[in-house]
């Protein structure tokens, strides 16, 4: 591995870098572990806005949800380590592939859902990379002396969600399935299942350690509270909802109710008012959907 100076600082410590590319795109380079790095852009209201992992060693770069920053990131990392990308994860299908990467011979790993629905064209980008290496339910790779372990997770988020565990290095990436700012939410048209994304944050958290570093798929890094926080809104929010479900209330009566008030913090914008459509995932709309009803077809494999 190559370490250089970057702008006067040796990146030796837990310390933040900001690298621009040629283009302007600035990236927050942070340290977190002895060879991982997130890289997140600078626009604190860019909502929309992912991280990337990069493992660093010396055989390579593995990268995790490389998306949209696929030349960005490249940039970014050049001053670190400029060693050619071996493997790219993708959490999730409702992301940008890296194209680069793959044309320079890496590997694109993913869940097999993540590549079916690229291949039927039922997710976000239909000219993304396909995934060249898939799995069922679990895959280790061992890579720059790390063990990066794939975990499966129940539908939820997306029916294509995975966790890439650092085992080590003790960082996982939990991608879109977790934000350490807001609630995160389903996506339809990637196979999603609100009530499955309750369930995935019960998975994370009975998986792994109380002292795992968490990069979520957006927003700064969090802890195993985090995510126990975010886990207990969600099961509160499901039961709030399914009881006045249970009493025959249809999605109306219970958006007048005001039903998601007490979660207005972890919402994003003025959602929680209504509970209907607006700034931010519709919850009361996915769980009424999801407790009343079977998925919609049109979104399955
Ligand atoms: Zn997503």
């Amino acid at each position: 591995m190559r370490m250089l100076a970057l702008a006067g600082i040796v990146l030796l410590g837990p310390i933040a870098a900001t690298v621009a590319n040629a283009q302007g795109a600035k990236l927050d380079v942070q340290r977190v572990a002895a060879s991982v790095y997130v890289l997140h852009d600078l626009d604190p209201n860019d909502l929309g806005s992912h991280n990337t992992v990069a493992l660093i060693g010396n055989d390579g770069l593995l990268l995790v949800n490389a998306q949209e920053w696929d030349e960005p990131v490249l940039s970014a990392l050049k001053p670190i380590a400029d060693e050619p990308v071996r493997y790219v994860i993708e959490t999730q299908c409702d992301s940008v592939s890296l194209e680069a990467p793959q044309r320079a011979g890496a590997t694109i790993v993913a869940h097999e859902n993540v590549r079916k629905r690229f291949k039927a064209g039922k997710c976000f980008n239909d000219k993304a990379a396909l995934p060249t290496l898939t799995f069922d339910s679990e895959l280790t790779l061992h890579f720059d002396a790390e063990v990066v372990r794939l975990i499966k997770l129940p539908t939820g988020h997306s029916d294509g969600d995975v966790i890439v565990y650092f085992e080590k290095a003790n960082v996982v990436a939990l991608g879109d399935m977790f934000d350490s700012r807001y609630l995160s939410g389903y996506v339809k048209y990637a196979g999603g299942n609100m009530l499955g994304l309750n369930e995935q944050l019960h998975k994370v958290l009975a998986l792994l350690p109380e002292d795992v570093k968490i990069i979520p798929g957006s927003g700064p890094e969090g802890s195993v509270n985090d995510v126990r926080r975010m886990s207990k809104a969600l099961d509160d929010m499901r039961d709030a909802i399914a009881a006045q479900v249970a009493k025959g209330k249809t999605l109306q009566q219970i958006r007048d109710m005001n039903l998601l008030q007490p979660w207005k913090d972890l919402l994003l914008g003025d959602v929680w008012r209504s509970g209907g459509p607006g700034r931010g995932p519709d919850y009361l709309g996915a769980y009424f959907a999801c407790l009343t009803g079977p998925p919609d077809p049109k979104f399955q494999l």
